[in-house]
């Protein structure tokens, strides 16, 4: 018989089996004793989290003819047709490729006839969220209106895609990624099935790659079993995965906390020419720097299967490094990840973030302050000075101008106003100034005897 993929021939085939999403089976199998299943389901999570095993475990389970406390035997003539493929009342449709009203209206008429062979009628459509809006609305009105023996269930990776009219007419499961330990523990369950040997480090390295999807998990390990025979090492897993050793991140760490620049470029070239992923060798990096920053917090928190912990350097790095210092890469690393998205040569950000990381960044941060209050200090300075300049100006000027001329003006201004000429004289000099001032009219200036006269 040809080989069959590890995710094929170990899917879960009871809701006891299913990994990491113990609410759902639980709710689902109290649903199916209780006999109060829903017409239609709608299973919405990431990818390789369980969607349609968890679709076909229940469909097995309307339909198994021994079903004990809401699990399906898998025994029944029901169930191995349903695990076979050759169930014509468990109907699979993929609605990437069926997308369009036709599709969903030829369910819909056939939905109207009773099942053939079992009690229920199984739709189970995946990737429900590339329907087209027709088909959509014409999914709404069997969904609204369905005949007894059928139940739809709805998988999807992109909930938010669906309208709500269809997800309201649905009860709806939110299925979760899968901890690294949870996988670990089911690819221990599989080795140990097949009597192969591991190194419990290779699991853990083959479990962060795969971020929570047990098929992605179980396709890499088909990976490392195809590239090392017998036994799965470390070493496999991380030339599968195109992650970093930890010893060559401790290493490459340590040339940094020595601010030893050109060792570390060395390190990250090595890296790099052995095919790793520029990418994934800055996750890895930034992975370990998490792992010492909570292991100097709390080094309880970092439990034995933390890759990390492995290597020789973690713990003098841990007590070499200062927390603001891995912040700081932290941060270096965070930054050049984004710009790897958008580079054709990340090879480039990777050495130039190593020259950022190797320079002595302790002394760069606190330094910033001191040259910065400097700077303040220097601008006071400056401004204390020119406001004395402004203050000697103002003083000045007066002392220059106003005795000078001011006063000299008014005093001549005073001599020269007819009026105080006019209220200073003495009576006949006044007649005669009165007299006088009807020559000069009103062109004379404001206080003129002329007013004084009117
Ligand atoms: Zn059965």
């Amino acid at each position: 018989m040809a080989y069959q993929a590890l995710y094929r021939v170990f899917r879960p085939q009871q809701f006891k089996d299913v990994i990491g999403q113990d609410a759902i089976t639980t709710t689902l199998k109290n649903a199916l004793i209780e006999q109060q299943t829903s017409h239609a389901y709608l299973f919405c999570g990431p990818r390789g989290t369980g969607k349609t095993s968890v679709a076909k475990i229940l469909a097995k389970a309307l339909n198994c003819r021994h079903i004990e406390a809401g699990e399906p035997d898998n025994t029944c003539d029901l169930c191995v047709a349903i695990n076979n493929g050759s169930m014509t009342d468990v109907i699979e449709i993929d609605a990437a490729s069926n997308n369009g009203v036709d599709e969903i209206r030829d369910i819909r008429d056939k939905a109207k006839y009773a099942p053939t062979e079992g009690k229920t009628k199984v739709y189970i459509i995946d990737e429900v969220h590339m329907l087209s809006t027709g088909a959509f609305n014409a999914l709404l009105k069997t969904l609204e209106e369905p005949p007894a023996h059928v139940v739809f269930i709805l998988a999807t990776t992109e909930p938010q895609k669906i309208p709500a009219t269809i997800i309201s007419r649905t009860q709806r499961f939110d299925f979760r990624r899968i901890t690294a330990d949870d996988i670990v523990k089911r690819m221990q369950f599989i080795l140990d099935d097949k009597k192969i040997t591991y190194d419990d480090q290779a699991l853990m390295v083959i479990a962060k790659a795969a971020e929570g999807g047990m098929r992605d998990a179980l396709s890499i390990l088909d990976q490392v079993l195809a590239f090392g025979q017998d036994h799965v090492t470390v070493e496999n897993a991380l030339d599968v995965t195109g992650g970093a050793a930890v010893v060559q991140l401790g290493e490459y760490l340590q040339h940094v906390a020595e601010n030893d620049t050109a060792a570390a470029l060395t390190t990250i070239e090595q890296l790099l020419a052995s095919g790793k992923d520029a990418g994934r060798l800055i996750d890895d990096l930034i992975g370990y720097l998490r792992d010492l920053l909570v292991y100097q917090q709390a080094p309880a928190l970092v439990n034995d299967t933390a890759s990390a912990l492995q290597d020789s350097h973690f713990k003098a790095l841990a007590d070499q490094f200062k927390p603001t210092q891995l912040y700081h890469m932290i941060a270096v690393l965070n930054a050049t990840q984004g710009q790897l998205r958008l580079t054709n040569s990340p090879t480039l950000y990777l050495e130039v973030a190593t020259v950022q990381l190797g320079q002595p960044v302790p002394q760069v941060v606190p330094a910033q302050a001191p040259v910065a209050s400097a700077e303040v200090k220097q601008l006071e300075q400056t401004v204390a000075k020119l406001a004395k300049q402004i203050q000697t100006l103002q003083q000045g000027a007066p002392a220059a101008t106003v005795p000078q001329s001011k006063p000299t003006t008014l005093a001549h201004q005073a001599s020269r106003c007819p009026r105080k000429r006019f209220i200073r004289s003495s009576a006949p000099r006044r007649r005669k100034i009165l007299k006088r001032s009807r020559r000069f009219g009103r062109t004379c200036c404001r206080c003129c005897p002329c007013r004084i006269r009117r």
